[in-house]
């Protein structure tokens, strides 16, 4: 974008881009160079993490602006993932922002080519009755693009075999608290499995947990035995005497 109002957003973009980074650091969600971050521009274009920098060093500068077509603009590579970035964008339009991570027990899971099953119901988070595992390709190939958008059908999260994790999300807040979310759930699975056998939640149960995170914290969720006494405390006070 040429218009100055356009270059101030450009420079908000690859400045949100470096705080969700330097945040996956502070979350430990990931350590040294592992990851890579992406935030969408328009349809076609995004801005991507640098390849192999360390996250404190970043400077605006070096977030790169990427065209879906494989052209990048910048001073620095682009990540090295940039195509299940591109891919991701291509072809869901609802997602804004996507965060890699290889945090420590969902990337455990992953080396043991497991995904994670409904064995708690927020699992539903990432879209579905299950978390799944895309199956091992070197890291930055096509092969292991595509594997990872099929894993992401209808979810909004997947792992990657012998790697880590991608989490999708409308902005960037949203892709770094699922991101997260994996990793905690990850944690709890992988806890569960070491005391015994887990019990997994059939596919109505998790149908029904879908339903419910629709309407999940909002004012309107339905609930028949809940009935408001108006928004002050008093209200309940007042009645009393
Ligand atoms: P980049 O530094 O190229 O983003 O690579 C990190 C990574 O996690 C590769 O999968
Ligand atoms: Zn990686």
């Amino acid at each position: 974008m040429i218009d100055p109002a356009g270059a101030n957003m450009d420079d908000d973009l690859r400045q949100w881009v470096i705080a969700a980074c330097r945040e996956l650091t502070r979350r430990g969600l990931t350590h040294g160079t592992s990851g890579n971050v992406s935030l969408r521009r328009g349809e076609r274009e995004f801005f991507i993490s640098p390849t192999g920098m360390a996250y404190e060093a970043l400077e605006p500068d070096d977030i790169a602006l990427m065209h879906a077509d494989g052209r990048w603009f910048g001073r620095r590579r682009p990540s090295s993932e940039w195509r299940f970035h591109r891919d991701i964008f291509d072809s869901r339009p609802d997602v804004r922002a996507i965060v890699h991570t290889h945090s420590t027990h969902a990337t455990a899971l992953a080396c043991t080519g497991r995904g994670i099953p409904a064995f708690h119901y927020m699992i539903a988070l990432a879209g579905g009755p299950d978390i799944r595992c895309a199956p091992y390709f070197t890291f930055g190939t096509q092969e292991l693009s595509d594997a990872a958008l099929a894993a992401l059908a209808g979810r909004r999260a997947c792992l990657l075999a012998n790697h880590g994790v991608i989490a999708l999300g409308a902005d960037l807040p949203a892709a770094l608290a699922l991101a997260g979310e994996v990793e905690n759930l990850a944690a709890q699975y992988c806890a569960a499995l070491a005391v015994g056998e887990v019990r997994i939640l059939d596919d109505g149960e998790m149908r029904r947990v879908i339903e419910k995170f629709r309407t999940y914290g909002k004012p309107d969720a339905p609930d028949s035995g809940l009935v408001s006494g108006g928004e002050s405390a008093r209200n309940a006070l007042d009645e009393r005497h």
